[in-house]
């Protein structure tokens, strides 16, 4: 019987027989780690309001016959004010569906747990939730080893500095130039300024993510091309979008990522796609 403690964010809780709860977690020790906490539905002085989504947390578990049992939890940071602020807990509820989706089970890898931690604060912290997500989602990408390259026009391999306007076909982790963007399936437009700022942030350590800064208005392309490329890797669909997209209309990143689930040709909204014959 091995027992182990180790901090953790809960992703997702659910049932379990007649009386107890399976929680998901995103914990320092060892990636996405499913435990059950016994007893939970019929005791709530036990595990009194600890298993909230996007709570820290701190757990005491041991390990028995290929299941793992939560001995003890205790809350760490609600993050209240977060929870209390919809776009905020917009953004903290997908960003932790993505982790949900990515970070394999049982395997330590302590900086996306930094990331998803770091995540959190700045959400309580920051006035503007969004960019903070694109951030996150970027380092992210980074962390888990799947940052496209995004450097050079895929065709020609012209560089970054030598145009303005640059073509995505996330799906695919495509970068095209002017020239070469001419097919008919959907790109985002992202101009040279931002992805200068995606590979910079190669160069940079995590606590320094938080600085930079981005173009208002390729906030909406960007957050659209990063959730195609998300639900292309793990091929779920990502529920949050839903949900935001009836919040947050202007955000104008939804439909077609929940649409395009069965890999038939792109829609992204009109303002963001750019297509050969418009
Ligand atoms: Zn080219």
């Amino acid at each position: 019987m091995n027992r182990f403690e180790t901090e953790a964010i809960v992703l997702s809780t659910c049932d379990h027989g007649e009386s107890d709860r399976l929680v998901t977690f995103h914990a320092a020790e060892c990636g996405r780690l499913r435990g059950i906490a016994k007893g939970a539905r019929r005791s709530r002085k036990r595990f009194a309001n600890v298993f909230e989504p996007c709570s820290l947390v701190r757990l005491e578990c041991r390990q028995k016959n290929s299941y793992t049992w939560i001995e003890a939890c205790n809350l760490v940071e609600p993050y209240l004010p977060m929870r209390a602020d919809i776009e905020k807990w917009a953004c903290a509820a997908l960003f932790s569906e993505i982790v949900l989706g990515m970070v394999p089970e049982g395997e330590p890898h302590p900086a996306p747990f930094f990331l998803h931690k770091q995540t959190l604060d700045r959400l309580e912290r920051d006035k503007d939730p969004r960019h903070v997500l694109l951030l996150a989602l970027l380092r992210f990408q980074l962390l888990m080893g799947y940052m496209p390259a995004l450097d050079q026009c895929e065709i020609c391999r012209r560089a970054l500095k030598t145009d303005r306007n640059w073509f995505w076909q996330p799906a695919r982790g495509k970068l095209v130039c002017t020239d070469h963007f001419c097919h008919d399936s959907g790109y985002v437009g992202l101009d040279t300024g931002t992805l200068a700022l995606i590979h910079y942030m190669r160069t940079i350590p995590m606590e320094k993510t938080w600085r930079l800064r981005m173009r208002q208005d390729m906030k909406a392309p960007l957050l659209t091309g990063l959730l195609h490329w998300f639900r292309h890797h793990t091929g779920k669909e990502i529920k949050s979008v839903g949900v935001i997209d009836q919040i947050f209309p202007d955000w104008g990143i939804a439909s077609s990522i929940i649409d395009n689930h069965n890999g038939k040709p792109s829609t992204f909204p009109n303002q963001m796609l750019m297509r050969s014959n418009i």
